[in-house]
């Protein structure tokens, strides 16, 4: 058949449109997606039968292409993926989870008119802030609180109500960047504050800070060394010293905690991270810290402190470019009263009852994902895959405990005819989408991370990505 009939026979865009399949497609998707899905294969096949790749024009085929094209462009961009790398706060896969409890209030919030800002007793305008002031004033116990869109626009704030075109007194060892753009230096810029650097990268002394203050200085910060440790040589004001530093000079302390641990985690033997709680009874006037790390809340950025200094940031007009909304606000406060009970708070924060999780209850998870999955690839699919539980370490992630391995278990996949990077590839391009990590040439499944209700839906992800594809 010479190339001129053969394109003749293309159905032109109208035909597919109003043809039975057509309707049907416009019924599933938006009919502009379906409209460029039709146009699309069209072309493409066009150029083939041009380029004289193609005889004749398949249908079965034809439609395919088109309802998958249309199916494709027609699906969520933000999706749920199953997290299988054992870092429970992973920034990129959506830091925490939060519990069924919780996202019903947010659900009955969101599908009801609130007293979001509506006094009931009064019977007039209310405030935002007052549903969950009484919650960190009995948890964290400091004076008053305020919550904002995330850590780093509580930074921003305090800076920019404290110390704009003022100096703020921060050591060289302090001066972090937490990934994406939170740097300290250019927060700081960024607010309107001087940053005035004392001491050196891995040693910085109390008289480092008070050579540091002037008629200038408007503020001494210490900032939470998050993702990183310094070793060896090293030397660091506490918060204490600060605080007494800062009454005899009369200035504010600030400490900027990155993760808000509300919670003690020396159960599970580790004691190096400094709880909120500790930060406000050494005297600090303010302490901020993100919603969504180690607390295990929605993303928001918690700001506590001194009544005094909390009612001068709820005035700065900067409050209303940075305010939470209100799903934000009933996620924040169903999860804060967890932790009016320590007990209830590990248990069903996921976030720390993951990183709290008995490395039992892990190996028991990881052995249940190996059988299921050598079940599933019984037959030709199993061929040349060896599958074993193995003891790992993970990290908690979030820029929290960096120096910390958790015990974890996982499950290691090899496959005699795919590499491990490829099966990682598969899974990452599938539905719902897999984030695994590969070591020494295996794949890792780490149980840690893996939800009971997404086994059977890991399990048939790696069947279907081990699974030989014919061409
Ligand atoms: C994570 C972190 C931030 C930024 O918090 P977000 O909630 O991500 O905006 C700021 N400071 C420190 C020390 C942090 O660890």
């Amino acid at each position: 058949m010479d190339k001129q009939k053969i394109l003749a026979s293309l159905p032109a865009v109208d035909e597919v449109l109003k043809s039975v399949k057509g309707l049907a497609w416009q019924r599933s998707f938006p009919r502009r997606y379906v409209l460029q899905a039709i146009r699309e294969v069209i072309e493409e096949k066009r150029r083939l039968i041009l380029d004289g790749g193609a005889t004749d024009i398949d249908t079965g085929h034809f439609e395919a292409e088109i309802e998958s094209r249309a199916a494709r462009l027609s699906a969520f961009s933000l999706r749920r993926v199953i997290n299988a790398t054992g870092v429970v706060i992973h920034t990129n896969l959506g830091r925490s989870l939060l519990s069924r409890d919780v996202l019903d209030h947010v659900c009955e919030i969101a599908s009801s008119y609130s007293n979001l800002e509506y006094d009931l007793g009064r019977g007039r305008r209310g405030k935002r802030y007052s549903h969950i002031q009484r919650l960190i004033r009995d948890i964290t116990g400091a004076e008053d609180g305020l919550i904002v869109n995330n850590n780093a626009a509580a930074v921003l704030v305090c800076l920019n109500t404290l110390a704009r075109g003022r100096e703020v007194v921060v050591s060289r060892g302090e001066l972090v960047e937490i990934g994406g753009a939170f740097r300290i230096p250019d927060v700081m810029s960024a607010s309107g504050a001087i940053l005035r650097e004392v001491g050196t990268t891995n040693r910085t002394h109390l008289f480092d800070y008070e050579r540091a203050i002037g008629e200038q200085t408007a503020l001494l910060l210490k900032v939470h060394q998050s993702n990183f440790r310094i070793i060896g040589f090293t030397e660091e004001v506490s918060i204490a010293e600060m605080v007494t530093l800062g009454k005899k000079s009369s200035l504010p302390v600030m400490f900027d905690l990155g993760s808000g641990c509300l919670t003690d985690f020396r159960p599970v033997g580790i004691t190096i991270e400094t709880t909120v709680q500790e930060v406000v009874r050494a005297g600090a006037d303010l302490v901020t810290f993100s919603g969504d790390k180690l607390l295990g809340g929605p993303q928001g950025g918690v700001i506590a402190g001194k009544s005094e200094i909390i009612e001068r940031i709820a005035r700065n007009p900067l409050m209303r470019a940075v305010r939470i909304d209100k799903l934000t606000l009933a996620a924040f406060e169903a999860t804060l009263m967890k932790y009016l009970d320590d007990e209830t708070a590990r248990n069903s924060i996921p976030t720390l009852r993951m990183i709290f999780q008995d490395p039992a209850v892990i190996r028991k998870r990881a052995q249940r994902i190996a059988r299921l999955l050598r079940s599933g690839l019984a037959g030709a699919a199993g061929e040349g895959v060896t599958v074993a539980v193995v003891a790992e370490t993970s990290q908690s992630g979030g820029g929290a405990l960096p120096e910390i391995e958790f015990r974890t278990f996982a499950v290691s996949v090899r496959s005699a005819h795919l590499s491990a990077h490829a099966i990682e590839e598969r899974l990452r391009r599938g539905t719902p989408p897999v984030i695994a990590r590969i070591r020494e040439e295996a794949l890792i499944i780490d149980a840690r991370t893996v939800q009971d209700n997404e086994i059977g839906l890991l399990t048939d992800a790696l069947v279907a990505a081990l699974t030989p594809r014919s061409a």
